[in-house]
C-alpha cells in the first residue's frame, strides 16, 4: 500500500469561480486516473464533505498516513511528527473551493487478491456569506455520484438540517444519472466532531447507531417533510452509518502553533482514530469498491463519468 513518490500531493480538480462557475481540470484528473497504478483496476474513492473549517482536511491526513502506512499496526505516526498532506489549516494560503484529490492511487487487495486503486478526495464549500446553495450542492452533489464512500463531516451532532441537505444534495445528484436506478449512492458516513454526549452515548460506530438509527425513526404524527426526507435517504444510499469522535483537545483547537503532532492531541481521539481509519478502509466491504450502475468501474471509466456529471451540472 505503501509506494508513493515524494512528489505526492494534493491536486484541485474542480474549481468555482468567484462567479460561480465550475471548472472541471480534466487534465490533472487524468494524471490521477491515467496513473499507471492504477491503470486497469477497479477503484474506491474515499471522499469527505461538510461545512468549512470543521477538522475535515485534518481527518483526512490521518486517512492519509493509513494508506502509506508498512504496518497496519503502528499506522498512526510518531508522537512529534507534524500532520502533513492536505492542508487542513487553512490559515497560509486562501482556500479554494472545490474539489481536491491526492495526486497518486494507493493500491489495495481485495479478499480475493485482486489488487484495486484507492483514491482520496477533499472538498470545500463556500459556508460563508457569499456562498450559494447551487455551489454546495453541486460539490457535494458531485462527490455522491464519483465516490464509493463519502464521509459527511459534521459538528457536535446529527441535526434535521444535516439530513435534510443530505437527502436536497441527494436529490440533486440523482439528476444527473440517465436511468433511475434504487441506491444510486454507496455508503454515506456520518462522521460527528465533538460529541459531547459520551455518558449517555459513546464514541466510535455504535454509539453512531443509536444516535443515526434515533434520527432515522420516522415517528407517528411526524411532519410529512421528514418523513419523505427519511425515505429519500434510505432509497438513495445502499449503506448510512455514522461515528461519533471525541474533541481532539485544546492544543488543536486554540494553539496557534499547533502542528499536528500527537502528543499535543488527547488520547480518547486517537483511540477512535484507530477504530474509525481502519473500519472504513475494509476491503470487504461491500460498498468499497466503486460502482455505477450496478457495475464496479476502473479508473479510467471514472474519468468519462467524472466528464459526463459536470457536463449535466453545466448545462
Ligand atoms: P476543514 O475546512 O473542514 O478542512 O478544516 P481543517 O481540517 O482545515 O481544520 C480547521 C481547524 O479545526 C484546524 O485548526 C484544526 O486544528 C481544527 N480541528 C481539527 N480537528 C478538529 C476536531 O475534531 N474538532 C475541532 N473542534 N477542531 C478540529
Ligand atoms: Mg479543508
Amino acid at each position: 500500500m505503501h509506494q508513493q513518490s515524494p512528489t505526492a500531493g494534493p491536486v484541485q480538480i474542480v474549481t468555482i469561480t468567484p462567479d460561480h462557475k465550475f471548472i472541471l481540470d480534466e487534465k490533472k484528473l487524468k494524471e490521477i486516473l491515467y496513473h499507471r497504478r492504477a491503470q486497469g483496476k477497479k477503484i474506491s474513492l474515499v471522499s469527505i464533505a461538510g461545512d468549512f473549517r470543521k477538522g475535515k482536511s485534518f481527518m483526512l491526513d490521518f486517512f492519509l498516513r493509513y494508506l502509506r502506512a508498512k504496518n497496519q499496526k503502528e499506522w498512526i505516526g510518531k508522537e512529534s511528527e507534524p500532520l502533513k498532506g492536505f492542508d487542513w489549516r487553512g490559515g497560509a494560503g486562501r482556500h479554494t473551493t472545490g474539489m481536491i484529490m491526492w495526486s497518486e492511487p494507493f493500491i489495495m487487495s481485495l479478499p480475493n487478491g485482486e489488487e484495486i486503486a484507492v483514491l482520496l478526495m477533499d472538498t470545500q464549500g463556500t459556508f460563508d456569506s457569499n456562498s450559494t446553495v447551487f455551489e454546495n450542492a453541486f460539490i457535494f452533489a458531485l462527490t455522491l455520484l464519483v465516490s464509493s464512500v463519502t464521509v459527511y463531516n459534521i459538528m457536535h451532532n446529527l441535526q434535521e438540517d444535516n439530513l435534510q441537505h443530505l437527502s436536497f444534495f441527494a436529490e440533486y445528484g440523482v439528476l444527473a444519472l440517465d436511468a433511475y436506478h434504487t441506491s444510486p449512492f454507496q455508503q454515506l458516513t456520518f462522521l460527528v466532531r465533538d460529541w459531547q454526549f459520551e455518558y449517555e452515548t459513546p464514541y466510535g460506530f455504535h454509539g453512531g447507531e443509536e444516535v443515526l438509527t434515533n434520527r432515522l425513526q420516522i415517528r407517528p404524527n411526524q411532519h410529512h417533510d421528514l418523513e419523505l426526507v427519511r425515505s429519500r435517504l434510505r432509497q438513495c444510499f445502499r449503506k448510512v452509518n455514522c461515528f461519533l469522535m471525541p474533541h481532539p483537545g485544546l492544543k488543536v483547537t486554540n494553539r496557534r502553533e499547533f502542528d499536528g503532532r500527537l502528543e499535543d492531541i488527547e488520547k480518547d481521539f486517537k483511540t477512535q482514530l484507530q477504530s474509525l481509519i481502519p473500519e472504513l478502509f475494509r476491503s470487504d466491504n461491500a460498498n468499497f469498491v466503486k460502482e455505477i450502475n450496478g457495475e464496479q468501474i476502473t479508473s479510467t471509466q471514472l474519468f468519462e463519468y467524472f466528464r459526463t456529471y459536470c457536463a449535466v451540472f453545466a448545462s
